[in-house]
């Protein structure tokens, strides 16, 4: 039967079934990137906005399990200002900064690499093409192509600039969807944030839902710590036309688009109110 190997496991990653085995533990832990997971992409990354309904899954799902967190590359108060839900953990900036009791605080590693970032920020805008957006995000820097009018070739034309540029302040460059972006050489990412969130809460279970390359890092870690016996955490990755193809191949379940994000969040919020009962 090894020709249909292929299809069952493509359809059994649509199953939300497979996250039965959460359904019963004790302390769990639901973590959502934003951009292209809670809030649909847009050309313009400054007018996007939450899913209403996943909104509000998110406040039903706040109270039921023990924390819910929001792991992005945005800034972390940018985050909570687009999601405006009390009690979630913001995390923003990949991990290099989070919203704690109202607080923001950025990482010690990434507080040296500030000025660096502020000046590559100067010299990036003198290198930027015709609708590629800056996005100063304090402990990142963000270059937006979307807009352009041919993204592939504003991407050949800027990566080798922003590569330099990266070097010359020791800043890495890091690629998603239609973005660049450069952080500190640091090793933080969205797999990092999303172990310690699992130890410091000691949670028993764990989804994590993402739809870009660095939503891979927690999947991988999320892999990691059931295989392990860790913790019961699984990944889940959101599919639409443009998904990076390590998405659908690292995530234990797919969903369609937010649309499937928003069904996930409901089909979490209806089995865990029912098993709380
Ligand atoms: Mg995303």
């Amino acid at each position: 039967m090894c020709y249909s190997l292929g299809m069952n496991n493509f359809q059994e990653k649509m199953d939300l079934e497979r996250l039965n085995p959460i359904l019963g533990q004790k302390k769990i832990g639901i973590f959502c990137d934003f951009d292209g997971t809670l809030s649909p992409i847009v050309a313009d990354p400054s007018a996007a906005e939450i899913n209403p309904v996943a909104r509000e899954l998110l406040v039903t799902l706040r109270d039921l399990v023990t924390v819910v967190g929001i792991i992005s590359g945005r800034k972390a108060d940018d985050l909570s200002q687009r999601i405006m839900v009390d009690g979630l953990t913001y995390i923003g900036n990949h991990g290099l900064e989070r919203i704690q009791d109202g607080q923001r605080i950025i990482s010690k590693e990434a507080k040296p690499y500030l000025t660096p970032i502020e000046k590559a920020a100067e010299e990036i805008e003198a290198i930027l093409l015709p609708a590629m957006q800056l996005e100063r995000k304090e402990a990142t820097l963000s270059i937006h192509y979307r807009q352009t009018s041919d993204p592939q070739k504003a991407r050949e034309q800027t990566r080798q600039r922003l590569e330099s540029v990266a070097h010359q302040y020791g800043l890495k460059l890091f690629e998603g969807r239609m973005i660049f972006e450069l952080r500190p050489p640091i090793e933080i990412d969205k797999g990092s944030i999303l172990m310690e969130l699992i130890e410091v809460n000691h949670l028993d279970a764990a989804v994590f839902i993402g739809d870009d390359i660095t939503d891979t890092a927690a999947f991988r870690a999320a892999s990691k710590l059931r295989n392990r016996g860790i913790c019961l955490a699984y990944s889940v990755g959101v599919l639409d036309s443009g998904t990076p193809p390590e998405v659908r191949e690292l995530a234990d379940l797919t969903v369609p688009g937010v649309y499937g994000v928003v069904s996930l969040l409901s089909w979490l919020a209806n089995r865990l109110s029912a098993s709380s009962t």
